[in-house]
């Protein structure tokens, strides 16, 4: 399985933020280097300085794309968003981290504003398994616990999800669906709210778990080839 991982990786270049000492190499390499130890998986990266190699060809040789951003969404060309859109709907899984609720694809893909309520104060986090049953919830207990995590709330400006299989709870009161799928055309979406910059939430062995499971999830089961623009309906489709 190939899986594409795009990081904006902005802030762990800055020295003055704590993604500096917590992620030095970035949070893509800090996801890879888990996702490598998969024995079924094969992982790229892919940064906002090098965003044009995200190309069509390799979207269509990606079986899940990653996507974490945060201050530099617009800085996203359309294009590649579009791309990436697309290839959802020819059924190319995709997972949305944490501040990606408010990037160009997954804001295409919801169709809503996607906004949330947030604040920083050091919250601790539960994250509570609401659908036990679900493939991304394997392996996690009935709850497991960040130290500390940005804390999101609720209303999240998200379509109804299919399934709702996290939901997280803040030692501030908040609440938050803080994972979910959808399907959109022949594509899966998974959006896992866990992973603020500043700490250091990708190297959570919980967090890896659902990451991977979303990951394995998302992976195509059927896939067209042509483009979802084209005049005349799709000749070629393959089966994954
Ligand atoms: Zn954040």
């Amino acid at each position: 399985m190939n899986v594409l991982i795009y990081n904006e990786f902005r802030h762990e270049l800055d020295p003055n933020c704590r993604a500096s000492v917590i992620y030095p190499n970035g949070m893509h390499a800090a996801i890879a280097e888990f996702l490598e130890k998969e024995e079924d998986i094969s992982v790229s990266t892919v940064t906002l300085d090098t965003i044009e190699e995200i190309t069509r060809e390799k979207l269509r040789a990606t079986d899940v794309i990653i996507w974490w951003g945060h201050c530099h969404h617009d800085d996203v060309p359309d294009d590649i968003a579009g791309m990436v859109y697309e290839e959802v709907l020819n059924g190319m899984g995709a997972v949305f981290l944490h501040s990606a609720h408010k990037s160009k694809p997954f804001m295409k893909l919801m169709g809503t504003s996607c906004s949330l309520i947030w604040r920083e104060s050091d919250d601790l986090e539960r994250i509570w398994v609401s659908a036990p049953y679900h493939p991304v919830a394997r392996g996690v207990d009935r709850y497991f616990e960040l130290p500390g995590e940005e804390t999101y709330g609720e209303p999240f400006g998200i379509p109804t999800p299919e399934e709702t299989v996290f939901i997280g709870w803040f030692t501030g009161g908040e609440v938050f669906r803080s994972g979910c799928s959808w399907q959109r055309g022949n594509g899966r979406v998974f959006y896992f709210q866990p992973g603020h910059e500043t700490y250091p939430t990708y190297y959570d062995p919980n967090v890896q778990t659902v990451i991977k499971n979303a990951v394995r999830w998302a992976a195509p089961t059927y896939r067209v080839t042509d483009c979802m623009g084209c005049p005349n309906p799709p000749k070629a489709h393959e089966w994954k």
